[in-house]
């Protein structure tokens, strides 16, 4: 779900979500024909490690639970609508700040500001 996001330019929340349903394809060994927003795989071939591989069978209870989940609509479209609100450039910034002032520390409002 994160490479999905992280992998598609900002606003093309379809092609996420296209992304993201091409995974239900890609476990049983259909790497394109996805759709017109993600047709195919990304990944190079697969040899030698495609035939070590067991991959679901559109039959199997597996298969269908997987889609299931995976195609939720109401999941779906909450992970389409929050799509720009990742926190990790707030998370880097904080990982940053706390190099310097350490918040195991009480620092004033201009000992923060010198920090
Ligand atoms: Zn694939």
């Amino acid at each position: 779900m994160y490479w999905c996001a992280v992998s598609t330019p900002s606003g093309q929340g379809a092609q996420i979500v296209a992304k993201w349903e091409s995974v239900v394809a890609h476990v049983q060994n259909v790497h394109a024909g996805h759709g017109d927003l993600f047709p195919s795989c990304i990944h190079g071939r697969l040899e030698g490690r495609e035939s070590h591989k067991k991959w679901l069978e559109p039959s199997y209870k597996a298969a269908v639970k997987l889609e299931t989940l995976v195609c939720n609509k109401p999941c779906v479209t909450t992970f389409e609508a929050n799509l720009g609100l990742q926190t990790s450039a707030v998370e880097g910034f904080h990982s940053l700040l706390i190099q310097f002032a350490l918040n195991m520390y009480v620092f004033s409002y201009t000992g923060m500001l010198c920090r």
